[in-house]
């Protein structure tokens, strides 16, 4: 037997037209160079129509991959829509990917056209000759005016601003909710960059789960500001839900520095901020005498959120930060480290360990550890380690044309996920490393993560990263790579000496290295690949 209810496909017009409708006189505001420029869902869902028409003039395919290098801001906001409301495919390119990589992507998607901020031209420019499928290059200006439009052969240079308004507004219509809306490449280090197709229906139901109480819970009463970069993994949904609820919009544009954070997050009463580990260890020390009492929840995830940082922003504003995991992949909002009710009783220290921890799957994915030499599923007690999978209504089922999917997926559908992790019995994921990142010390995995976590819990310590070097017993052993705090000053032993009684002996690093930086991937994570390679003739002392 059938059930009785309409098919109504679940596309993202319905929030484009909710906000339009409902919330047209809320605000969407971004950062600038000249300060904060404000908008409303009014003026942008207009706007947003107006840009729908001109991709139809410009004879962008029905499918047309239209791709966007730009910051966030109200203008990218706009083409997150535009483009799959009107049935084409939006794929944002990371700015700070590597040249090729970004000549790989676009090439590989077959982009027809490029939105460029035009305070990003000059790292885009020269690649537009490299790209084989782009017919159009829009440039939004941003940085003031007075600018010249470039030129290129074989491609037409238009201005954003004409554009929108030469157009009427657009009719949104999408029928098929399994038709793609957006496209994001993985910005892994190695190897070209995969692509994952998200469709109107997966994120539509991925924009509910940030909504969920138990999640991020986005409602119309938040001002959201999505520090985390429009193109990393589509704003973690919250460009998405912000539209989806009328909830106020935060776009910082491109000044991400603490101090400008910190000054959007008092002006527009933030209450819901999100954006890596490495954003939140520079505001920290930006918080003091700042009025941040706006903040509901500072959602955090892409790398291990360390329980010190957590616990440094419970004691300067009340609230931990609330640690989410996923991937591009998982579109990304996979799990969420919410408290449940019945382990709200534990001790402080108790609870700072399970919000350390990357959370329950949210309600709609399905997550589970494989023990990698068996291929059997691992038990959930805590400590014993496999590699987490996922399944989902929003987790790809495969890459973008791509013959290496088949390595990332098992025989019955689920996503490999390259993380090591345990689960707790409760369900708790605890992400252990990436399986390329944890050290193989006489056949046994030290947790380069935990380590990490534990030498950032010293109050002198800024940033640390562990790496495997190789050991001519062990095989591998680990090094420490240590950021002083400015001013401070710290020592190998002392490091060594706060270890002591924190983690297994046998873990401890065999050396400690003081760095001015960690490096960082094209979205902010700790680039182990640059570490290792920069370390990979490091002679460690002997014992
Ligand atoms: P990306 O596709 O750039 O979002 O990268 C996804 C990867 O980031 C995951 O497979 C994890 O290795 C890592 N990641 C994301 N969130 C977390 C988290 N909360 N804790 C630890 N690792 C994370």
């Amino acid at each position: 037997m059938l059930g009785t209810m309409q098919d109504r496909p679940l596309t993202l017009v319905h929030f484009f037209e909710r906000a339009e409708r409902y919330f047209a006189d809320k605000e969407i505001v971004t950062g600038t160079p000249a300060g904060t420029e404000r908008t409303t869902y009014g003026e942008w869902a207009d706007r947003t129509r107006r840009l729908g028409s001109a991709l139809d003039r410009l004879g962008i395919s029905a499918d047309g991959r239209v791709a966007t290098f730009a910051w966030n801001t109200a203008r990218h906001l706009e083409l997150y829509f535009a483009a799959p409301c009107s049935g084409r495919v939006l794929h944002t390119l990371n700015i700070r990917l590597f040249p090729e990589q970004v000549t790989y992507i676009v090439n590989h998607a077959e982009d027809e056209v490029v939105f460029v901020d035009r305070s990003l031209l000059g790292l885009l420019a020269p690649l537009v000759p490299t790209f084989t499928s782009v017919r159009y290059l829009v440039v939004m200006e941003d940085a003031g005016p007075g600018h010249e439009l470039p030129t290129f052969d074989g491609v037409e240079v238009l201005e954003y601003e004409a554009l929108v308004a030469d157009g009427p507004p657009a009719e949104f219509r999408v029928d098929d909710e399994w038709r793609a809306a957006s496209m994001c490449y993985t910005s892994g280090t190695t190897g070209n960059p995969k692509g994952v197709v998200y469709t109107h229906r997966s994120t539509y139901l991925h924009t509910l789960a940030m909504l969920f109480a138990d999640s991020v819970g986005v409602t119309e009463q938040d001002v959201v500001m999505p520090v985390v970069p429009m193109f990393h993994a589509n704003a973690w949904g919250l460009a998405h839900a912000g539209v989806a609820t009328g909830a106020s919009l935060v776009l910082p544009g491109p000044d991400l520095s603490p101090g400008a954070l910190v000054d959007l997050i008092e002006a527009e009463r933030v209450t819901v901020a999100a954006g890596v580990p490495t954003i939140w260890m520079g505001v920290l020390d930006e918080l003091g005498g700042r009025d941040v009492s706006s903040l509901r929840a500072i959602p955090c995830g892409g790398s291990a959120v360390p329980k010190a940082l957590s616990e440094a922003y419970r004691a300067a504003t009340g609230m931990p930060i609330l640690q989410a995991w996923g991937m591009t992949e998982t579109s990304p909002i996979a799990s969420v480290a919410v408290v449940r009710s019945g382990l709200a009783g534990r001790s402080e220290d108790e609870l700072a360990d399970l919000r350390a921890c990357q959370g329950p799957a949210v309600l709609g994915v399905d997550l589970r550890i494989v023990d990698q030499a068996t291929g059997e599923p691992a038990p959930w007690d805590g400590e014993s380690r496999g590699e987490l999978q996922a399944a989902g209504p929003w987790i790809t089922a495969t890459y973008y044309d791509d013959e290496r999917s088949a390595e990332s997926f098992t025989d019955d559908g689920w996503l490999r996920t390259g993380d090591v992790a345990v689960m707790t019995p409760e369900g708790y994921v605890r992400i252990v490393d990436r399986t390329k990142d944890v050290v193989k010390s006489g056949g046994e995995w030290i947790s380069s993560v935990e380590l990490e976590n534990e030498i950032m819990a010293h109050p002198k310590v800024a940033e640390a990263a562990v790496i495997g070097v190789p050991h001519p017993k062990w095989s591998e052993r680990p090094l420490a790579c240590v950021v002083v705090r400015p001013g401070e000053t710290l020592t190998k032993d002392e490091v060594l000496e706060f270890l002591d009684g924190r983690i297994a002996r046998w873990w401890t690093p065999d050396d400690v290295v003081f760095i001015d930086e960690v490096p960082k991937t094209s979205v902010g994570k700790f680039s182990k690949k640059d570490l290792r390679d920069r370390f990979a003739d490091h002679v460690l002392p002997t014992a």
